[in-house]
This record gives C-alpha cells, sequence and structure tokens, in this order.
C-alpha cells in the first residue's frame, strides 16, 4: 500500500504500519453458565480491517507512537467521498469530501418560495432562514472535511434538530 501522508507528522519517520482492527470470537467451550469458567477455548478471528475515518483515510502508526490518517494512493488521486444525508423524504443535503481538503456541498434545504416579498417581517424572517441554512451547509462540510463521520445516527439526528428548529423558529 501507498500512502499521501507515508511519514509521521510529529517525528519524519515512516509509519511502521496501518492500526487495524480485529473482530474475534471466543469460544468458552461446552458451559457458559459456570460461575468460573477457564479461559481454554478457542479465539476465532473474523475478520480484521484497518481502521478508516469517515472519509476513507487508514490511521497509521509510527514508532514514536503517533498516528494519523493518510488516503491511500491509487492511480494518481483518491476518490471524493460523498455522504447523502436525508431530512425528509424529498429533503437532503449532499457533502463531498475530496482528500486534498476541497469539497462541496448542496441541499434543497432552502426555502424557495417567494410568499415573504412585500412583507418586511416576513423577508427578514426569509433572508435569516435562507442564512441558518448556508450555516448549517457550511458546517457539515468543515465537519466532513475534518473526518467527522457525518452519516452517524447522532450526527445525523443532530442536524435534523438544528433544522426544524431554525423552520420553526425562523
Ligand atoms: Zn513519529
Amino acid at each position: 500500500m501507498e500512502f499521501i501522508t507515508p511519514n509521521c507528522p510529529e517525528c519524519g519517520s515512516k509509519a511502521i504500519g496501518t492500526a487495524e482492527k480485529v473482530v474475534a470470537l471466543f469460544e468458552e467451550g461446552d458451559d457458559i453458565s459456570v460461575e468460573e469458567f477457564e479461559y481454554r477455548g478457542d479465539t476465532d478471528m473474523d475478520c480484521q480491517t484497518t481502521i478508516t475515518n469517515a472519509i476513507g483515510e487508514s490511521l497509521l502508526v509510527c514508532d514514536c507512537g503517533n498516528e494519523w490518517f493518510s488516503a491511500e494512493v491509487s492511480d494518481g488521486q483518491p476518490e471524493p467521498v460523498k455522504t447523502t444525508i436525508e431530512f425528509a423524504p424529498d429533503l437532503f443535503l449532499s457533502v463531498t469530501a475530496c482528500h486534498d481538503g476541497g469539497g462541496g456541498v448542496s441541499s434543497n434545504l432552502h426555502d424557495e418560495s417567494d410568499e415573504w416579498a412585500g412583507d418586511e417581517d416576513e423577508e427578514r424572517s426569509h433572508y435569516e432562514f435562507e442564512g441558518a441554512v448556508d450555516m448549517l451547509e457550511s458546517l457539515v462540510l468543515a465537519h466532513a472535511l475534518a473526518g467527522v463521520d457525518v452519516s452517524s445516527p447522532a450526527y445525523v439526528d443532530g442536524l435534523k434538530t438544528a433544522y426544524e428548529s431554525a423552520c420553526n423558529n425562523l
């Protein structure tokens, strides 16, 4: 494997390897209901995968104890990672994170109506809402680029709550 950042950002040495996650099943033998079972069963290695962040970069390890994420070199440029978050049926936000630190975000969360036209209060409220949606989009993009898993259920729940609050209050 070849990595874009093969050297440790702390000490400059080459990585000694990737951090791996192993799922293993320990079979305890005949009777696991006894109070003090002995560790004499078999451990079945199920699968081993490299630990990665939300944009698919691998966790590299250095002799000095430092760990950092790096994308693999794959025919020049690694693929951008696109995540689509569904707020409700037909309401979505898509964020694309590239490994060079660039990215983009798009959504249909904005208020496309012009019902506010002609009413000063409604107009102010419309632009405040648009500002809140812009902010939400920027935040998700910044988090995705920082390696946060923006598709995790807890993160998506938080986003939905923030969006609902903008809908209700602005
Ligand atoms: Zn190091």
